[in-house]
């Protein structure tokens, strides 16, 4: 353990968000200990804006709780405290301790306790912590954290920042590296091997060598972690900036392979198919969107990484069943959709965007009629011509036409849009179109049916 004074670690209260100083300061004035700890040390090691600022504290949650009147305790596997300022959260969590292996209960539902197992242990059969509660001293703390560069203690009491496992030098040398036996910890919790690479990325830095080694073989081990958990460590992955770095050494690893595997199915060696050519596509574009401070919609990316899976099911489906092209899409649509939440549970608001845009993609080329200015009124039209035009880079000629048709139709005035649909009326298009005989306009005010 080695302790910076505040002149030989640079970090200056102005870098910290007064929220958190507030928090470290009503902790210490309660008479306990508290520091900033983890991401946000390191980040400001490395002169960058740290993401969110977290405290650790030898207060119980309880006690947090009595301090603070805009606290709210949440969690269970881990209990935490969140105090609240407006839209800020500052998160608080008091000193974790080692696990004794006495008999315990299960807290979480985990795939060892499906058949109404009762586990005996803290840890499954497997080595993953089940529970993760016991409350400890600071060294303790220290010891339980990930990755050295994350095990770096500043006190707004002192201005020192203590360093239990020589991160400041990992952090020099840009090296992200797994404290304790990597194989062991990666079996408590196999998320970390998903961190090491998230670092490693976000951050430029290197995996030494043993926390590397055993990831490869390790990787499956993210098959048994909850989904919903996957799907935020899925965002923090690929929509933080990093997307394309990250994507790459999350393959090399064989760790994105168990995040997608639909789309492991459609890796090649050289990295050539479609596939995987719009994924590098979108990452870029995703990155770049973030680097300009824009935002960027998770439904887009899920439902461009996925979309040549959806088409080449969609194909599969209709020479086996015999069903329309239409139809066996929107099976199609629905399988890869099912699949893929069993890994990454993307939540319904996002899976009914991604369908959307998945739909509207067959609907561009049914122009005739009321249909296109139809379309145009539709929510997501706007995500949806991007994702074509995003299309017309990998596809053929037909789908270059049909964006530059819709292009123009966007721009154009009233009058010059119906002069293009009524084009594609007379050209009879691709599609025959079946007249269906006028309706009479009814004289009474319309029914919303
Ligand atoms: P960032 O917030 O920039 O993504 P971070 O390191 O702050 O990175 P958090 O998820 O905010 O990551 O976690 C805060 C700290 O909690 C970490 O720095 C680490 O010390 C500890 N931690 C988080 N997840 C784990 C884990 N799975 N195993 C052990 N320690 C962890
Ligand atoms: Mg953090």
């Amino acid at each position: 353990m080695q302790v910076f004074q505040r002149q030989e670690h640079g970090i200056s209260r102005k870098d910290i968000s007064e929220n958190a100083l507030k928090v470290l300061y009503r902790l210490n004035k309660g008479g306990y200990d508290a520091y900033l700890v983890g991401g946000g040390v390191r980040d400001l090691l490395l002169h960058k804006q740290p993401k969110d600022f977290d405290i650790a504290t030898n207060a119980t949650p309880e006690e947090i709780k009595s301090l603070f009147r805009n606290c709210r305790l949440i969690g269970r596997r881990f209990r935490l405290a969140h105090i609240l300022f407006g839209r800020d959260v500052i998160e608080v969590a008091t000193f974790r301790g080692h696990h004794s292996d006495v008999p315990a209960k299960v807290e979480i539902k985990d795939k060892a306790d499906e058949k109404g197992k009762q586990q005996v242990s803290s840890k499954s059969q497997e080595g993953m912590l089940l529970r993760d509660n016991v409350y400890g001293t600071i060294d303790e703390d220290a010891e339980r954290r990930d990755f050295t560069i994350n095990a770096m203690y500043y006190s707004a009491k002192d201005f020192t920042v203590t360093d239990y496992a020589n991160g400041v030098e990992d952090l020099n040398n840009r090296i992200v590296r797994l404290m304790g036996d990597p194989e062991t910890r990666y079996r408590e919790d196999p998320v970390r091997m998903l961190r090491a690479v998230r670092f490693a990325a976000k951050l430029d830095m290197t995996i030494e060598e043993k926390t590397a080694a055993p990831i490869e073989e390790l990787a499956p081990l993210l098959r048994d972690i909850p989904s919903a958990r996957l799907f935020e460590e899925s965002l923090k992955l690929l929509q933080a900036g990093q997307g394309l770095a990250t994507y790459k050494l999350l393959r090399q690893y064989n760790l994105f392979q168990q995040l997608f595997p639909i789309l492991a199915d459609h890796f090649t060696e050289d990295h050539s198919s479609q596939t995987e050519q719009m994924i590098e596509h979108i990452l870029a574009a995703t990155d770049k969107r973030i680097a300009e401070d824009k935002r960027v919609n998770p439904a887009f990316i899920y439902a461009a990484m996925l979309w040549y899976p959806l088409t080449t099911r969609a194909e599969e489906i209709s020479f086996a069943s015999g069903l329309a092209f239409y139809d066996a899409f929107m099976v199609a649509a629905n399988d890869i959709l099912d699949e893929q939440v069993r890994s990454i549970a993307i939540p319904r608001r996002h899976t009914t965007t991604v369908r959307d845009i998945w739909q509207q993609q067959i609907r561009f080329s049914r122009r005739s009629g009321k249909r296109a200015f139809k379309m145009m009124e539709h929510p997501k039209f706007r995500a949806a011509y991007d994702f074509m035009e995003m299309r017309s880079h990998f596809e053929g000629d037909d789908i270059v036409e049909l964006t530059s048709w819709w292009n123009e139709f966007q721009n154009s005035d009233r009058p010059l849009r119906g002069k293009m649909v009524q084009e594609v009326n007379d050209d009879g298009g691709r599609r025959p179109r079946r007249r269906r005989p006028q309706r009479r306009k009814k004289p009474q005010a319309k029914t919303s049916s």
